[in-house]
């Protein structure tokens, strides 16, 4: 059995890219990178890689990390700037036995001089989206100014190869207008992404602060250790978190969970409206689904309609 699971609609060709590979009896590592490379080269999607959406200070710094689950070696990167492909640069540190999470300056360094390639990633889209938001920023009434970006994707995958190794990957341009320096889920192990062979895989995307109070994504896949199907890992991980935000701060934010365990067999769960995601194994093609969530936490999906991926691709590539 193989298999892949990404949060979003946009992963749909990268793991579309990441199957053939997996078809053909490619490493569950490189169909990862592979398949968030595609995310983050694509320009049109706003919240990873080239295109994303700058910080408050009109720069583009990105998160991104990779795990390998049978060795459990992870390698992040947070804050960089610059790099075309920063899931890379995450797996390459990887291999690293210590300085394997880098940020900012000294990931750039490192990615500058292990010869990744350097990419301006502020694209004049994103420039426009920026300009756009601080003038609607300024007209609003300070008492109630406008919410940062809220419809922040990052996409994160989990990957399961024919020889049964597992791994998680992500990679985030994190919050629009967000603080310079300021560092999200995604490249934060047990938060944004968690892989364990054994165990299963799995990665999140949300509000970040939030998805870190759960270690949401290491629960999912501890959950899934105990025998767990992963529908309802994440449905339990992301109720639970969901409620205990709830009950001591009086709101959640937005937490999404993709997982698969070695079998093959995979999940989701959201606290939202309007997560979409995408999901290969050996027995499905690459397929999009919407989420319903119920009033009970548990989750329903539906195959999204021809009609509702036309529009998808209309609205992100709309003028601005
Ligand atoms: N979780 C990401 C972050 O907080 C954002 C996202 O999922 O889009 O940086």
């Amino acid at each position: 059995m193989w298999g892949m699971i990404a949060t979003w609609r946009m992963a749909v060709e990268g793991i579309t890219k990441g199957a053939q590979m997996l078809k053909n009896g490619g490493d569950a590592g490189d169909a990862i990178e592979s398949a968030i490379r595609e995310v983050e080269d694509f320009p049109y999607y706003k919240s990873v890689g080239y295109g994303g959406l700058p910080n408050e200070e009109m720069e583009v710094e990105m998160d991104a990390a990779f795990m390998d689950g049978n060795t459990l070696d992870i390698g992040a990167v947070a804050a960089i700037r610059d790099f075309a492909n920063p899931v890379s640069i995450a797996r390459r540190l990887s291999h690293e036995k210590v300085n394997s999470l880098l940020v900012a300056e000294g990931a750039e360094k490192f990615a500058h001089k292990e010869g990744f390639e350097r990419k301006n990633m502020l694209t004049d889209r994103a420039k426009a989206h920026y300009r756009k938001r601080i003038k609607e920023m300024s007209a609003q009434a300070a008492s109630q100014k406008l919410k940062p970006y809220s419809g922040h994707d990052t996409v994160g995958m989990a990957c399961l190869d024919m020889t049964g190794k597992m791994t998680a990957a992500t990679s985030t341009s994190g919050l629009f207008m967000k603080k310079k320096g300021r560092v999200g889920d995604s490249p934060i192990s047990g938060s944004g992404f968690y892989a364990d062979s054994k165990k299963g895989a799995a990665s999140a995307t949300g509000l970040g602060e939030d998805l870190m109070k759960g270690c949401i994504s290491y629960e999912i896949v501890r959950l899934m250790g105990e025998g767990m199907h992963p529908q309802k890992a994440c449905e339990t991980a992301v109720a639970r978190l969901d409620a205990e935000l709830k009950e001591r701060r009086g709101e959640a934010g937005d937490l999404s969970l993709i997982a698969m365990n070695p079998k093959g067999e995979w999940g989701v769960a959201t606290n939202i409206e309007g997560f979409s995601f995408a999901v290969v194994t050996e027995a499905l093609e690459p397929t999009v689904y919407l989420v319903t969530r119920q009033e009970d936490g548990l989750c329903t999906y539906e195959k999204a309609s021809d009609e509702w991926m036309e529009n998808y691709m209309k609205t992100r590539m709309a003028p601005i």
